[in-house]
């Protein structure tokens, strides 16, 4: 068992129906409806071009997946997107993430800042050694998204 699985079945259900509905788009977008688009596109450019390895293709559209990393807003996929999908103009936050109570190790009194230890934007506050919450400093880059044992890091609300 991998120990991400081990602590979350210590703790509740992975909920991969919730999870399964949350599709992230590239952050460089005027309008969703914009990504029908994408079925015309034959080489899927954006895929290639991000140094991070997260744009994957979901129904003919990509989306981000934060399980192995996060978005560095490097802005390549915009400049390899040829059907005007994605602007360099368009540029914006990821939505910001929130911490599951319930799920995360730190509020249920367990040692845990595998999340904070990777925000380099200084995003998640702690209350002494517990009970993290992230701020408003969050861009929504997904990096902690990927390290936190018992996957209690969930899409939070668009801006
Ligand atoms: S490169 Fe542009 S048109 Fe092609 S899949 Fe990516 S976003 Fe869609
Ligand atoms: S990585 Fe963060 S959210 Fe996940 S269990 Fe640890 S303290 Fe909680
Ligand atoms: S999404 Fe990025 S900025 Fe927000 S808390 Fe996680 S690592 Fe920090």
């Amino acid at each position: 068992m991998e120990r991400r699985e081990f602590f979350t079945a210590l703790i509740r259900p992975i909920q991969k129906e919730e999870e399964s509905k949350t599709l992230l788009r590239p952050p460089y977008f005027f309008d969703e409806e914009d990504f029908e688009k994408c079925s015309e596109c034959e080489n899927k450019a954006c895929v290639e071009a991000c140094e991070e390895d997260i744009i994957v293709i979901e129904e003919g559209r990509p989306s981000l997946d934060f399980s192995e990393s996060g978005c560095t807003f490097c802005d390549e996929c915009a400049k390899a997107c040829r059907l005007d999908v994605l602007h360099l103009e368009a540029k914006r936050l990821l939505p910001k993430l929130t911490i599951d109570m319930l799920g995360c190790l730190a509020w249920q009194k367990t040692i845990c800042s595998m999340c904070k230890d990777v925000c380099l934007d200084n995003a998640i506050d702690f209350a002494g050694l517990f009970n993290p919450e992230i701020n408003d400093k969050c861009t929504g880059c997904g990096f902690c998204v990927g390290v936190c044992p018992t996957n209690a890091i969930r899409m939070g609300e668009e801006r």
